[in-house]
C-alpha cells in the first residue's frame, strides 16, 4: 500500500511539477517575444527622477527608470519584468534600448542648448559581463556625439564582485572616457569593503532600505553614518535613495550626505516635467 501511495503521489506531484515548469516557460517566452515587440513598437519609455543636492536644493543629477506601456496588461513598473527579462536574456535588448535613449536624450538638450545634467542609467549584470559592453557603449555614444561626462551608468556591487579583475579593468575603460559609475543599492550586496576601496567609481547610493528605517533603527541610522563616512574618506560622492521625509532629510542633512533622491523632493516624472525643472 505504502508503494502504491508513492506512486500516486508521485505521479501527482510529477504532473503538478510538470505543469508549473510549462507556465513557467510560458511565461518566459511570451515575455521574451513581447519585449522584443515591445521594443520595436515603441512601448517602452523612460521617466526621470531627479536628484538633488541636500544643502541647497539644487538638482545635482537625473536618473532615468524605465516603464512599459503593455498593450494588454497596461502600465508595469520594472519590478514586473526586469527580473524576467534578466532570466530570458532580453534584459540585454532592454538595456541597450536604454542606453540608446538616454543617449538621444543628452543629444537633443545639447541641440537646444539646454543646461547640461548628468544622466544616470541603471545597467543590469548581463549586460555588463558582455565582452563588448565597453565598445558598444563606445559607439553609441559617438554616434550621438555624447560627451560621455554627462552619462552616468549604475551597477551593484553583486555584479563587481562576480569577476573583480575584469569589471575592475571594464570600469577603468569606461572611466577613462570620462563616463561615470555609480554603485547602486549599497549596502545590500555582499561584497566585502576590500573590494570596494579598489573600485574605480565615482559615487555610491546607499539603498533605501537603510534610509527609510533611519526613523527607527539605530542600526540603520549606524550603517547610513558610516557609508557616509566611508565615502568621504575614499573622496566618493554620496548618494542616499529612497529618501521620504523631513526628518530622513535633517539626519543626512546633519551627517553630510551630500545628494539625495526619494518622493520627499519628487517622483520620477515625464520627460516634459523634467525639462521644465531644468529651465527653474
Ligand atoms: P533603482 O535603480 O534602485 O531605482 C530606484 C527605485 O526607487 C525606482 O523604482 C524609484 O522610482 C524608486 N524610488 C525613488 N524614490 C523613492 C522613494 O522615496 N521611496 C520609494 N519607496 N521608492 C523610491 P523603479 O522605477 O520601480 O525601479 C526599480 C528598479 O528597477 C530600479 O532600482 C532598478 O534596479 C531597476 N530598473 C529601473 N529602470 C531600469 C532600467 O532602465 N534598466 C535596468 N536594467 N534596470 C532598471
Ligand atoms: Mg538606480
Ligand atoms: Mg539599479
Ligand atoms: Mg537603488
Amino acid at each position: 500500500q505504502a508503494k502504491n501511495y508513492a506512486k500516486y503521489m508521485g505521479t501527482n506531484q510529477f504532473q503538478l511539477y510538470n505543469k508549473e515548469i510549462h507556465e513557467k516557460l510560458m511565461t518566459m517566452n511570451e515575455l521574451q517575444a513581447d519585449i522584443l515587440t515591445g521594443l520595436e513598437k515603441n512601448e517602452f519609455f523612460l521617466v526621470y527622477q531627479p536628484l538633488f543636492y541636500i544643502q541647497d536644493e539644487r538638482i545635482a543629477e537625473i536618473e532615468a527608470l524605465i516603464r512599459w506601456k503593455h498593450p494588454e496588461k497596461g502600465l508595469l513598473y520594472p519590478d514586473r519584468f526586469i527580473e524576467l527579462a534578466e532570466q530570458a536574456g532580453t534584459i540585454i535588448n532592454i538595456d541597450y534600448w536604454v542606453l540608446e535613449t538616454a543617449c538621444k536624450q543628452l543629444k537633443s538638450w545639447r541641440d537646444r542648448n539646454q543646461k547640461p545634467v548628468l544622466l544616470s542609467i541603471n545597467i543590469s549584470a548581463k549586460s555588463f559581463e558582455t565582452k563588448s559592453f565597453v565598445p558598444d557603449i563606445t559607439s553609441i555614444i559617438n554616434q550621438y556625439e555624447v560627451n560621455p561626462e554627462y552619462l552616468q551608468l549604475e551597477i551593484t556591487e553583486r555584479m563587481v564582485i562576480k569577476n573583480v579583475e575584469e569589471s575592475i579593468q571594464k570600469l577603468c575603460q569606461l572611466r577613462d572616457m570620462g563616463i561615470r559609475v555609480a554603485i547602486d543599492d549599497f549596502g545590500i550586496g555582499y561584497s566585502s569593503l576590500s573590494y570596494i576601496v579598489r573600485l574605480p567609481i565615482d559615487s555610491i547610493k546607499i539603498d533605501k532600505s537603510f534610509v527609510q528605517n533611519i526613523t527607527s533603527s539605530k542600526e540603520s541610522k549606524a550603517i547610513v553614518t558610516t557609508i557616509i563616512n566611508l565615502c568621504k574618506i575614499l573622496r566618493l560622492n554620496v548618494i542616499a535613495e529612497g529618501i521620504e521625509s523631513k526628518f530622513e532629510l535633517d539626519y543626512l542633512k546633519s551627517n553630510q550626505c551630500e545628494i539625495g533622491q526619494g518622493y520627499y523632493f519628487s517622483k520620477p516624472v515625464h520627460i516634459e516635467e523634467i525639462e521644465r525643472l531644468l529651465m527653474e
